[in-house]
């Protein structure tokens, strides 16, 4: 069979997608194949009743990297959503993350200097806890009884699908306090959602470029590899080698969506349900991304969840069963030399939208300065 492409692309998720037009960009002939129905991958984003819904789950571009975000603006404009979540325990609302408007909810102080003071009382009880065993013990050291019984046992412990005493301590290293009246969730210089959704900004991404849904790499392998030159495979690194190694476990999320003939639900985009009693962690009302005027609202209970064959796989877990096993997977990946291995399913990696771009660009990059 005659080789028609410079590179097969597996995978029209970010990382496939920014590969395919920077190696089309550098005259290279590109096919991208996915075996969903859609492109996008996971930042895929679906119009329902004029809202552009975030499928596979909340997604708020944000990164300090200034090449990254000049890159993606390029492509579509971003608006001005700054993600603020607001927490919910039995009914009684707070702002997020810790800052001077959560110490009023919680205590009523005003000032800084009130709002340290309260918290180092707080904190006093479990001064004599020198060496934390458990994430309890962690936080009650770090932010005292309120903090954690309000706004982080129950939410950590659905994430994690067991009592806050069986959790590790190192996943809470610090609380971060902010002493100003600022519900900015994240640090970052830039943020934003895409004007009309992300699967935009891959539909430019991957604009001229030949692009096959529905079709399952594995299921026509042979095929389609005797068409390019290259493969840059971004499904799952232990499937491609058959799991013959055991499978990389991820931690997963079930969805409940429902439509809601109401213009305004929660009146914000994330609101995260922190009691224990509440099964979901959180609820999206997607049409506040975009500050959305439609007549109706679309909203998606959050439940966390754990891994099986069914679900989609979301969180890589980073214990060392795992990275161990990653590490055989790698040793095969290297000995591959018409395959490049990319993105958060075949690097077992958990990357935010801005850092799989770097690394698409970077891989991009290496691969052609070599060459
Ligand atoms: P993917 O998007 O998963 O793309 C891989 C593609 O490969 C998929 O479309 C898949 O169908 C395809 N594929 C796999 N196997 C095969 C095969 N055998 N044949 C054909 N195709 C195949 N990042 C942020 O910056 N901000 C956020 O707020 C944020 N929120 C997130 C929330 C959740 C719940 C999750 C899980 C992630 C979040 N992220 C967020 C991270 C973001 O989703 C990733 O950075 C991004 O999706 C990674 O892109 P990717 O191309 O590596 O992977």
């Amino acid at each position: 069979m005659e080789i028609k492409y410079d590179y097969l692309i597996v995978g029209a998720g970010l990382f496939g997608s920014v590969f395919a037009h920077e190696a089309t960009k550098r005259g290279k002939k590109c096919l991208v194949i996915d075996k969903r129905k859609h492109i996008a991958g996971n930042i895929y984003t679906e119009n329902i009743e004029g809202i552009n819904v975030h499928k596979y789950g909340a997604h708020i571009f944000h990164t300090s990297n200034k090449e990254v975000w000049d890159y993606v603006n390029t492509f579509v404009e971003f608006n001005r959503f700054t993600n603020s979540p607001v927490a919910n325990y039995k009914g009684k609302l707070y702002n997020l993350p810790f800052n001077m408007n959560t110490f009023y909810q919680l205590w009523g102080v005003k000032t800084p200097q009130e709002a340290q003071a309260k918290i180092d009382e707080q904190r006093v009880e479990y001064a004599h806890i020198t060496e934390p065993q458990n994430l309890e013990e962690q936080a009650l050291v770090l932010g005292g009884r309120d903090i954690y019984e309000k706004l982080i046992k129950g939410y950590t412990e659905k994430q994690w699908g067991r009592p806050a005493t069986e959790i590790p301590a190192f996943i809470i290293r610090r609380l971060p306090f902010r002493f100003t009246f600022d519900n900015n969730y994240f640090n970052d210089t830039y943020q934003g959602i895409p004007i009309g959704g992300y699967t935009k900004l891959v539909e430019k991404l991957l604009e001229g470029i030949e692009v096959r849904t529905r079709t399952n790499y594995f299921e026509h392998k042979s095929e389609l590899e005797q068409l390019a030159e290259k493969v840059i495979f971004t499904g799952k690194i232990d499937e491609y080698f058959g799991y013959q190694f055991g499978k990389l476990e991820y931690r997963s999320l079930h969805f409940e969506n429902e439509l809601l003939e109401t213009p305004n639900f929660q009146g914000n985009a994330v609101v995260n349900y922190t009691n224990r009693e509440v099964p979901y962690t959180r609820i999206i009302e997607h049409k506040h991304f975009e500050f959305g005027t439609q007549e109706k609202t679309y909203i998606t209970r959050e439940y966390p969840h754990e891994f099986s064959k069914d679900n989609e796989s979301y969180y890589p877990i980073n214990d060392d069963k795992n990275q161990t096993l990653l590490k055989q997977y790698q040793q095969l990946a290297n000995k591959q030399q018409h395959v490049i291995f990319g993105g958060r399913l075949a690097e077992y990696k958990y990357y935010d939208m801005h850092q799989v771009i770097d690394a698409a660009l970077s891989k991009l990059n290496e691969i052609f300065k070599k060459s």
